[in-house]
C-alpha cells in the first residue's frame, strides 16, 4: 500500500485504541508519505467498568468517574499517535456511547449517521478505513452499519475508496482478496510503543494487544465485507416470497443463547428493526419489534451444527435492505457481525445522483438533505420470479 502526498485518509475507530491496533501501520505510511489523515473516534471507551475497578481501586463506578476515565482513554490515543509520529491534533472524537451502538442502529441512528455523514463531508477523505460489519465486537460492526449508510446516503462523487478492518478476534486471518501492509521493523516498534501508551487496556489484554504490533495488518475491500465466511457464524440470510430464512453454523449447547437481530433499512428516518430470542431445545421463538412487543413466531429446525431459523416478514420490509446479526445473550461478543440478506436484487430507483452532495449538505445540512432523499429502493422484476 502506498500513499501519495495529495491522499486524505479517514480512519474510523470505535474506541480508543483501535486507531493503534487496526491501522497504527498505516498511519506511520500515510506520515511518512507527506499525507494526512483524520481519524474520528467514535466513542471515548468510558463504559470500561473491569478495568477501571483494577487500576482505580474502586468498586462502584459512578457518572463522574466514567467522565474522568473518558478524559484519560482520549489522553491516551493522543500519546499513542505521538509515539506513532502522528500528529495527536489527528484525531476527532464523536462521544458516541461506549457499548452503545448496536442500541443505536436498532433504535434512533439518525444522529449518530449524520454525524458520520458531516465528517466524511468536512475531511472529504480520498480513502476510508472502517471497522468491518464482521467485526465480532458489538461497537466495531455497528460502527460499520452506521458507516455504510452514512456512505449509500451520499452522492456518489463524495464517497471515497474504502477498506475495511477487524480487531476482533485479534487472530482474525488475513482477507484473501485484501490489502495487507507489512510492517518494517521500525513501524513495528513504534506501534508497540503506541500500544504501551493505552496502559487502561492492557490490565486485561497486555499479552494479545502486544501480539499485534508484530507483522502484518490486513484489510478487506469495501465489497468484501459483505460476503459470508466459513469462519464466521452467521452463514447464509435470505429473502425469498416474504420469508427470511438464516442458517447459523458452529451450532451447539454454547449457541443456545443467541438472538437475532433484524434492521430493515430504506433510510436513517425509514427503518426497524426485529429481535429473535433463540432458545435451547425449542422448535418455535418469538419474535420481538423494537418496543418488545411479540409480531410473530420463528421456526428453528437444529441438524448437523446448524441452526436454521425462518420467519415471516412484516409487510414493511418488501421495499427494504435487510440486515441480520447473531448476538450472544450471555457472551460479550457477538456470534456473527451485521450480514446483508440476499433476496430478489435490489436497486437504486433513481440512482444515487439523487443523494445530496456535500456542497448541498454544506449548505443544508446532510440531515436535511437525507431526510428529504430517502434511499428508495424496488425489487427487480426479472429476478423475483
Ligand atoms: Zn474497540
Amino acid at each position: 500500500m502506498r500513499f501519495a502526498a495529495r491522499d486524505r485518509v479517514m480512519v474510523l475507530a470505535p474506541h480508543p485504541d483501535d486507531e493503534t491496533l487496526g491501522t497504527g501501520g498505516l498511519l506511520q505510511r500515510v506520515r511518512a508519505a507527506g499525507a494526512s489523515a483524520r481519524i474520528i473516534v467514535a466513542t471515548d471507551g468510558e463504559d470500561n467498568p473491569w478495568p477501571q475497578r483494577v487500576l482505580e481501586r474502586r468498586i462502584r463506578i459512578r457518572t463522574a468517574d466514567r467522565v474522568r476515565w473518558a478524559a484519560r482513554r482520549r489522553q491516551e490515543t493522543y500519546a499513542a499517535l505521538t509515539a506513532l509520529g502522528v500528529p495527536p491534533s489527528w484525531a476527532v472524537f464523536l462521544g458516541l456511547p461506549d457499548q452503545g451502538l448496536t442500541a443505536i442502529v436498532t433504535t434512533q441512528p439518525s444522529a449518530a449517521i449524520q454525524q458520520l455523514v458531516a465528517a466524511l463531508c468536512d475531511w472529504r477523505p480520498t480513502l476510508l478505513v472502517m471497522p468491518s460489519l464482521h467485526d465480532l465486537h458489538p461497537d466495531h460492526n455497528s460502527l460499520g452499519f452506521l458507516t455504510l449508510q452514512a456512505l449509500t446516503a451520499m452522492a456518489l462523487a463524495d464517497r471515497p475508496v474504502v477498506l475495511t478492518y477487524i480487531v476482533h478476534p485479534l487472530d482474525t486471518p488475513a482477507f484473501p482478496e485484501g490489502v495487507r501492509l507489512h510492517l518494517t521493523v521500525d513501524e513495528q516498534a513504534r506501534k508497540r510503543a503506541a500500544i504501551e501508551q493505552h496502559a487502561t487496556q492492557l490490565v486485561f489484554h497486555g499479552r494479545s494487544y502486544r501480539r499485534v504490533a508484530s507483522g502484518v495488518e490486513s484489510f478487506a475491500l469495501m465489497s468484501s465485507a459483505f460476503g459470508g465466511s466459513a469462519a464466521l457464524p452467521m452463514v447464509r440470510a435470505t429473502v425469498r416470497a416474504g420469508i427470511l430464512d438464516v442458517r447459523l453454523s458452529s451450532w451447539g449447547p454454547r449457541a443456545w443463547s443467541t438472538s437475532l437481530l433484524i434492521v430493515g433499512w430504506r433510510s436513517a428516518a425509514e427503518h426497524a428493526a426485529l429481535r429473535v430470542e433463540i432458545g435451547p431445545w425449542r422448535r418455535t421463538a418469538s419474535v420481538y419489534d423494537s418496543a418488545s412487543h411479540i409480531v410473530g413466531t420463528a421456526r428453528c429446525v437444529t441438524a448437523d451444527a446448524e441452526c436454521r431459523i425462518t420467519l415471516p416478514l412484516p409487510e414493511w420490509s418488501a421495499s427494504t435492505r435487510l440486515f441480520v446479526k447473531a448476538v450472544s445473550r450471555l457472551v460479550f461478543f457477538d456470534r456473527g457481525g451485521w450480514c446483508e440478506a440476499a433476496g430478489p436484487s435490489l436497486r437504486w430507483v433513481d440512482g444515487e445522483a439523487s443523494q445530496p452532495g456535500c456542497d448541498a449538505a454544506a449548505n443544508g445540512g446532510p440531515s436535511s438533505g437525507t431526510a428529504q432523499n430517502p434511499a428508495r429502493f424496488q425489487r427487480s422484476v426479472s429476478s423475483s420470479s
